[in-house]
């Protein structure tokens, strides 16, 4: 069956952004008969707060953001990751590169290079460089990638074009990069609705690219749908250190689940209640386009 998904990273509690996004993960993934998958995108277990995963999920329930099957940790999954990189290595289609984060910025780049872009100085290492540069530092994993652009279809913003760089796909500390993760997680789990926040627009085309690399014969197209943020009054992404924005927070306060799941509902234009009432009337081509400014005293 296909599905949607989403994945926030277990390393605190959801605030008021990310229950929006996973409120319109589910309205996006009921409304075209799709099961709603939670993946909590943990690989970098440094990062993980304990607790939180479960915090999480409760705080999703109560606002009715109910899931099938059962959670996937990223953190499980590392075998499934390496072995997708053998297939890509296999054809030829990873380097080890030995770049410091100053070493790229400093790097000489094409005029008409894409910001932030890799400039490809690890790509063709002799076989002497290589083993002078192992001695150094262990090489993150990269993809030789075959192309400069891509594109996709998204159902909010239209045609979606950004670089496809020779992006990471293992850190040097052998943790699998989040494209990686994301492209397989999503197309061995049958995911093929892809709803979040839209400051993570800019990678779709690069996840779109890796599919197709990997899974060509059987990757199904995605339905990507990049939503709107919500951002403080100066126009800043929202985060949980702006006040009580999260369902603990609130609650203190005495603003209940309810009152939550109304409050950001009226923000996307769509009626209060349950989110099954929703559903009858969720159209997606009638959402805000604009970020939603929160202000704090609501
Ligand atoms: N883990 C990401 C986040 O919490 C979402 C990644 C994705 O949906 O692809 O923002």
């Amino acid at each position: 069956m296909s599905a949607g998904r989403y994945a926030p990273s277990p390393s605190g509690d959801l605030h008021l952004g990310n229950l929006r996004t996973a409120i319109l993960a589910w309205l996006f993934a009921r409304a075209s008969g799709r099961e709603l998958l939670l993946r909590y995108e943990d690989v970098d277990t440094s990062r993980t707060v304990p607790g939180s995963a479960e915090r999480q999920r409760a705080d999703l329930e109560a606002l009715g953001v109910t899931f099938d099957r059962a959670a996937i940790f990223q953190s499980h999954r590392r075998q499934i990751y390496d072995d997708a990189v053998g297939q890509l290595t296999a054809r030829d289609l990873v380097y080890e590169c030995f770049c410091t984060r100053r070493e790229i910025q400093d790097a000489p780049r094409a005029p008409h290079a894409p910001p932030g872009a890799y400039p490809g100085t690890c790509r063709e290492l002799t076989a002497q460089q290589l083993r002078r540069r192992r001695t150094e530092r262990p090489p993150a994993l990269r993809l030789r990638a075959g192309t400069a652009q891509a594109s996709v279809q998204d159902s909010l913003l239209g045609v979606l074009t950004a670089a496809v760089d020779d992006f990471v796909l293992v850190r040097n500390d052998g943790v699998a990069a989040y494209n990686l993760a994301v492209v397989v997680d999503d197309q061995l789990t049958g995911v093929d609705q892809v709803v979040r926040a839209d400051d993570l627009a800019d990678s779709a085309p690069r996840q779109d690219y890796l599919r197709e690399l990997l899974y060509r014969e059987e990757a199904a197209a995605v339905d990507y749908a990049h939503v709107p943020l919500v951002v403080t009054q100066q126009g800043r992404r929202l985060a949980k250190r702006d006040g009580a924005v999260t369902l603990a927070e609130l609650a203190e306060r005495g603003v209940s689940p309810d009152r939550v799941r109304d409050a950001l509902l009226e923000s996307l234009n769509l009626p209060a209640g349950p989110l099954e009432n929703v559903l009858e009337v969720f159209d997606p081509a009638a959402l805000p386009r604009e970020p939603w400014v929160w202000e704090p005293s609501r």
